[in-house]
């Protein structure tokens, strides 16, 4: 069988170190494996997608991701890559919902309209803030639309006919519907919101805006960037350590794949000064038990809380990875509304 071009440069290296009288240690088995699956915190997310057009054969259908809720009055999904008209990141079938200067404005709009129809959204009146990684909770009292953007990392309301929408590619989209009161929340949460509890706060406006028992509360967590993938600095570790009591929980050390570092640490190690080596574990941060955490600390019940459990950096073909794809990507939405 063919070799690939890792497998064939791994095997002309051992070859070469066989000549000069070195035994190589042995690679961890399935240790790339290990690092880069991530499995879903509860059930499967359901996938719905659109019948195959006649028309054109050729084009992806759109795949949406739901928890299982089962409430008839309310809209919720989460939107995944393909399927779309976007070719501005390297593929021809994207399904970017965000406008950028980098995609075609024409192509996000028909992005859109596609997936608010796959989603039975298309009736609803969208509502999307401006994200700027704060703690900011903004609630939507009246059904006709606000005159200007809204700045937020959070939207509630218990007006139907309005559609929530937060845009993601990493950060992690959370969506919360009170079945008892119909009430819900979008929120958006990457690490600077989720140290701001942003999520924990959204809980706490429903409770005080529409009266919400939190043991009637269900969260749906979206896709994004899992432990996996999540390396993350000091300050961000010593941030996290000054506001969670449970912190240490939320951090793991990752080692380097590099199959070739794995297979033979000690060429790499004698090269670098102690203290120096980039073989040292790096810190991950684990965001979707952070949030899911704090949905817990406010009282929501643990089989209430879903998970997609898909991380985005390891699923490029199916999710938008702003980190993955450094910064060159297009936006995921998460949507959820009452319906009229
Ligand atoms: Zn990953």
């Amino acid at each position: 069988m063919a070799k690939s071009p890792k497998e064939r440069s791994l095997s002309e290296l051992d070859d070469f170190l066989t000549r000069g009288g070195f035994t190589r240690a042995k690679r961890p088995k399935g240790a790339l494996e290990r690092q880069r699956s991530q499995k879903p915190t509860t059930s499967q997310p359901r996938r719905s997608k659109a019948p195959k057009a006649k028309a054109k054969p050729k084009l992806a259908s759109i795949e949406i991701l739901q928890a299982e809720w089962n409430l008839p009055w309310l809209v919720h999904a989460f939107s995944t890559r393909g399927g779309g008209k976007s070719t501005a990141f390297g593929r021809t079938q994207d399904l970017n919902l965000g406008f950028s200067k980098h995609d075609n404005r024409e192509a996000v709009a028909k992005n859109r309209a596609a997936f608010l129809k796959q989603a039975g959204a298309a009736e609803l009146t969208l509502i999307s803030p401006k994200q700027i990684h704060s703690n900011i909770v903004h609630v939507l009292e009246s059904a006709t639309p606000p005159a200007s953007t809204i700045t937020a990392d959070g939207l509630i309301t218990n007006v139907p006919g309005l559609l929530l929408t937060i845009q993601t590619a990493d950060c992690v989209p959370v969506l919360l519907v009170d079945a008892k009161r119909k009430a819900i929340g979008a929120f958006h949460a990457g690490w600077r919101g989720t140290v701001a509890r942003i999520v924990e706060k959204g809980v706490g406006a429903m409770r005080v805006t529409f009266g919400s028992d939190p043991r009637d509360i269900r969260a749906a967590i979206g896709p994004c960037i899992g432990q996996c993938c999540y390396a993350v600095g000091e300050e961000v570790v010593g941030e996290f350590h000054s506001q969670f009591s449970y912190a240490d929980s939320l951090f793991k050390p990752y080692f380097e794949d590099d199959p070739i570092k794995l297979k033979y640490p000690l060429l790499f190690l004698t090269a670098r000064a102690p203290g120096h080596s980039n073989l040292g574990p790096q810190i991950h941060l684990d965001l979707v038990e952070a949030n899911r955490r704090q949905l817990l600390d406010a009282g929501l019940k643990p089989k209430n809380i879903w998970s997609a459990g898909a991380c985005t950096s390891c699923n490029t073909d199916r999710f938008f990875s702003y980190r993955k794809e450094a910064g060159f990507t297009g936006r995921m939405m998460s949507v959820i509304g009452l319906r009229q």
